[in-house]
């Protein structure tokens, strides 16, 4: 029950000053960072995020999009750690369409952008934030950003009242 999983700040997220806003968000809720940096993706990396499995699902103009979005300026990468992390890091993200998503999630707060807007402009919806989609996503993610030794195993505050 105890999971891992991966969160970006998407460069969108990153140039509009909102670090700390969304960090502060996560922390609030007792989830633990496990391991952090600032990353500047190239084409190979961002290829091997955003898989042919995104083209799939959404068409490959969308993994274009994306690959070439998140190679546009550096990224927040962390993992977080914590009971039922991935359900509960993807509740607190919401919705991928920033107008579909609810007021006090980080892309209901954070943006509002929809996708006929960004169909019409042929861009990627810019909705600040990635985090790991389900189970498989977020090992192969984890192990995709982190190394073993930039993970890390401590205690905080929130333990005694979760373990
Ligand atoms: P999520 O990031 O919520 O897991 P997806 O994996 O389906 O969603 O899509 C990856 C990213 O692609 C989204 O976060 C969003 O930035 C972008 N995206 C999704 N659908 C579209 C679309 N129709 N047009 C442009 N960008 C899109």
């Amino acid at each position: 029950m105890i999971e891992k999983t991966l969160v970006l700040i998407k460069p969108d997220g990153v140039q509009r000053g909102l670090i700390g806003k969304i960090i502060q968000k996560f922390e609030d809720t007792g989830l633990k960072i496990v391991g952090m940096k600032m990353v500047w993706a190239d084409e190979e990396f961002a290829k091997k995020h955003y898989t042919e499995d995104l083209a799939k699902r959404r068409g490959e103009a969308v993994r274009k999009y994306n690959t070439d979005f998140i190679k546009s300026g550096p990224v927040v990468a962390f993992v977080l750690e914590g009971v039922h992390a991935i359900e509960n890091v993807r509740k607190i993200v919401g919705s991928t369409e920033p107008k579909s998503a609810q007021p006090g999630t980080i892309r209901g707060d954070f943006a509002h952008v929809s996708y006929d807007h960004c169909d019409n402009k042929k861009q990627v919806v810019k909705n600040t934030i990635h985090a790991s989609a389900d189970k498989k996503d977020a090992e192969y993610e984890v192990s995709l950003w982190f190394k073993k030794d930039e993970l890390h195993t401590y205690k905080t505050v929130h333990d005694m009242h979760i373990y």
